[in-house]
């Protein structure tokens, strides 16, 4: 039997394994058949992760009974919750009806025409199965358009696992974020530094640069908060040296606002990537931008263009019904912006209470980030400021990126798992239409417990002024 610990002596993680002997009884099953016995890397928990068996609304229920309150929010996806009726029955009746025709279906197009109408630079939209299928796909639309090979990415932001993503996404940025990217890869991507203009005109400045694709609301969920003028100033870099713009919207859109980021910072990119919010928490992506770029992909009346100019793009499941009817459902929903403000209300709560709890209790750390994506870093070594835009303009970038060290981040994330309360990864957490006030102060009541048991078990130290 494998056996991680935590802390030695710690009773936080004696609370936890015996809060979650199912669980930690299914991993053991789980390890012999699958690496590490997850199958996302952020699903990681140490000693061992959470089985959940169901979920409605903003909570949901592990194999051992234990009732929780859901932050992790479908990874972001689930802005409507777990189980919104709609999109339940939507579900429910396309999968008695077709689940895959082998041909398309009136949904996809309703869906495209929703996106159309909220996306200021959707024109057209492709439909793919996750962000990460989404960024590749705009990268190679770029390439072909642009003729050009080189995909410029900033440090630090998230774009999916595929080789090329992996290229200048965690420190040290010259190394690729996994092993197996092939060097001819790696030679195709520029990495910019956070934030900076200049090194971003000397990134194009040669003239071979295809896109230019980030986060708009900064790396990693907002982690380092986009600067003013930043994007703008992108914007008006990728025209000037003929370089495509593509904003990851797999996060933000949808969420943010109807329109995404670009809506909500007043900037259009040429292309645009989607996964989450989209499919209303059911699996599949998007990827949307001006026509003559996505007419890449289309076929001509041209063997010429069909063979060698066209962008060919394939994927058994894109579009399926379910997704679509799932799709079509939340992006009506979503067209108001209603949803998202109620989001960011309660986003706007959580943070507040977060931070109070963590200048009560007399410990450095803070809750940030922008409408309803937040994030939280606790550390001894950080700043005693917990108001979020004072933070996180003190804090380094790579501080901010690195997040709550280890074994600070195990201890709090199963404190928090203990008191009922599930932050993905321990940092990451997300708002969505079926909080209310209640749930949320219920989420700081929690949050708070969790706190103070890691306080008294010596991961943070508690400096009263
Ligand atoms: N881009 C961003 C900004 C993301 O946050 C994510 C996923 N968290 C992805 C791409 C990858 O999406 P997926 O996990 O669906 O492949």
């Amino acid at each position: 039997m494998t056996v991680t610990t935590i802390g030695i002596g710690s009773s936080i993680e004696g609370a936890y394994r015996s809060k979650f002997a199912g669980s930690e009884a299914l991993w053991q099953r789980a390890l012999k058949v699958t690496p590490s016995g997850i199958s996302h890397d952020l699903r990681r928990i140490t000693p061992f992760p959470v089985y959940v068996d169901h979920a409605l609304g903003c909570r949901k229920w592990d194999v051992d009974g234990n009732e929780l309150l859901d932050l992790g929010t479908g990874h972001g996806s689930l802005i409507l919750g777990h189980g919104h009726p709609a999109i339940v029955r939507a579900v429910q009746e396309q999968a008695a009806k077709v689940t895959h025709p082998s041909a398309p279906t009136p949904l996809e197009v309703q869906w495209a025409e929703n996106i159309a109408r909220l996306v200021p630079c959707a024109e057209m939209t492709r439909f793919v199965l996750s962000g990460t299928e989404a960024t590749m796909l705009a990268m190679r639309l770029a390439r072909a358009h642009t003729m050009r090979d080189v995909i410029v990415r900033i440090r630090g932001h998230f774009h999916g696992w595929h080789d090329y993503a992996m290229v200048g996404y965690i420190a040290p940025y010259y190394l690729p974020g996994s092993n197996g990217v092939p060097n001819a890869v790696s030679s195709t991507m520029r990495i910019a530094p956070l934030h900076d203009l200049a090194a971003m005109e000397e990134a194009l400045e040669p003239r071979d640069v295809a896109a230019v694709i980030l986060e708009a609301d900064g790396p990693m969920g907002g982690t380092v908060p986009v600067q003013p003028g930043f994007l703008q100033g992108v914007r008006e870099l990728t025209e000037r040296y003929g370089t495509l713009l593509i904003f990851d919207e797999v996060v933000t859109g949808f969420r943010m606002t109807p329109g995404g980021a670009q809506q909500y910072y007043g900037i259009t990119p040429d292309l645009a990537t989607y996964a989450k919010a989209v499919c209303g928490g059911i699996p599949g992506g998007a990827v949307a931008g001006k026509a003559d770029v996505m007419s890449d992909i289309a076929f001509r009346d041209d063997p010429e263009w069909n063979r060698r100019r066209r962008v060919r793009h394939s994927g058994t499941f894109n579009a399926n019904p379910i997704t679509a009817a799932a799709g079509v459902v939340a992006t009506t929903l979503l067209a108001d912006g209603s949803v998202q403000d109620h989001c960011a209300a309660m986003a706007d709560r959580l943070k507040a209470g977060m931070n109070a709890v963590l200048a009560d209790a007399g410990v450095n750390g803070c809750a940030f980030g922008t409408r309803s994506t937040l994030r939280i870093i606790t550390g001894d070594d950080l700043p005693p400021i917990h108001d979020p835009a004072e933070f996180t303009s003190v804090v380094s970038p790579q501080r901010l990126l690195d997040g709550t060290r280890q074994p600070l981040l195990s201890a709090i994330q199963c404190a928090q798992l203990v008191e009922g309360l599930d932050i993905l990864g321990g940092t990451h957490f997300w708002t969505s239409l079926a909080m209310t006030e209640a749930d949320i102060d219920e989420a700081v009541e929690r949050f708070a417990r969790a706190v103070d048991h890691v306080v008294r078990e010596g991961y943070l130290k508690a400096v009263r002024t």
